[in-house]
């Protein structure tokens, strides 16, 4: 048997994180966005390529090797870990994962299964004349450690609590996993989110977090306006004009945020993503038209958060309902808060 005494009861209640039933599940392993780097292997010569790695024996990797060279297309590769690198570097035999004098294009796959950090050699010494024009394609499988699945979690509560603290809607889980592809989804039946490993580990090479929160909110858009029955749901445009409120109605971070996501659709691949609209019948936009768009809405100002007010205080919290009254900020409308909370204390 045990006893919770008053105080202790207080404390946890306390420290109840404010989503309730609410869950976020994060993978085991995190899948890295695909990284092209271009690389020229002089005759005669190698080059060391560092791989991102957790130092783990999980570490596990896909690598895709492309050469621009119009006849002589052959080179060594191998992925090794850090001994084996430098048994190869004094010129003596090692182990590793690849091939001798391959030609490409080709893939190597797998793991060392050893600790530490994990590299590629790029070898083109038996080359007398000819220099190796390189195309490499990185994929990476990583184990999360219990600090990294603390950090992805502590993130996303943020992003669930700013959500909850506004928006009255029911809990939705999230699902931090591989997708094979930079990604996000929002389940039209549970209204969970999946938000792919991919697209947090490009995000975060290049810091950005306004794509980060304003993706999380794009798929909040259609989970809540599929819960609240709001036709359009599934629509991409509005689920951007949704993220776009939701960051411009939160004040000046918020607007900063949303203006670094800008970047991100900006310097998406246009033709892969016509293509594959094409082939897989994709519902977005292109992405150039997507930041054209919440550029557009952007410009907009308060007069585009006024005409999301209309559909979205309904859905307020009392408090947010309340802060509106009380503290308005930009694009805030004070009577239209006024009258949400009348039509409420009527009921
Ligand atoms: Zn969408």
């Amino acid at each position: 048997m045990f006893h919770i005494n008053k105080f202790s009861l207080a404390t946890i209640l306390l420290f109840l994180p404010l989503i309730s039933s609410a869950e976020i599940f994060v993978s085991p392993v995190v899948a890295t966005d695909k990284i092209t780097n271009n690389y020229v292997v002089g005759p005669g010569s190698f080059q060391i390529v560092q791989l991102p790695s957790k130092g783990s024996t999980q570490d596990t990797y896909l690598i895709n090797i492309n050469a621009g060279n119009a006849i002589y297309k052959d080179i060594t590769a191998y992925i090794v870990d850090q001994q084996n690198l430098s048994l190869y570097q004094t010129g003596q035999p090692f182990r590793g994962i690849g091939y001798q004098k391959a030609i490409a294009p080709f893939a190597i796959q797998g793991s060392t299964q050893t600790s530490g950090p994990k590299y590629l050699i790029l070898d083109n010494k038996f080359a007398a004349i000819i220099a190796k024009k390189l195309s490499i394609t990185v994929e990476a499988r990583l184990p999360v450690d219990s600090t990294d699945q603390q950090r992805i979690e502590k993130t996303f509560t943020q992003l669930y609590d700013n959500l909850k603290s506004k928006l009255i809607f029911p809990d939705f889980n999230i699902h931090v996993e591989p997708c094979g592809q930079v990604n996000a989804s929002s389940d039209s039946r549970t209204h969970d989110i999946k938000y792919c490993t991919e697209t947090i580990s490009q995000l975060a090479r290049t810091n950005n977090e306004g794509a980060f929160t304003a993706i999380f909110l794009h798929e909040a858009g259609h989970s809540l306006l599929g819960a609240w029955g709001i036709p359009g749901n599934n629509n991409e445009d509005i689920a951007d004009e949704f993220s776009t409120y939701m960051l411009m109605s939160s004040g000046p971070s918020g607007y900063a945020l949303l203006d670094r996501s800008l970047e991100f659709w900006q310097n998406r691949d246009v033709i892969s993503e016509a293509s594959a609209m094409i082939i897989n019948g994709d519902r977005h936009s292109l992405s150039i038209q997507r930041a054209r768009n919440i550029k557009e809405n952007m410009q907009s100002g308060e007069s585009f958060i006024k005409k999301w007010n209309h559909l979205m205080y309904q859905h307020y919290t009392d408090e947010a309902l309340n802060k509106v009254t009380t503290n308005p900020t930009y694009g805030d409308d004070i009577q239209l808060a006024q009258s949400t909370i009348k039509q409420r204390q009527s009921k």
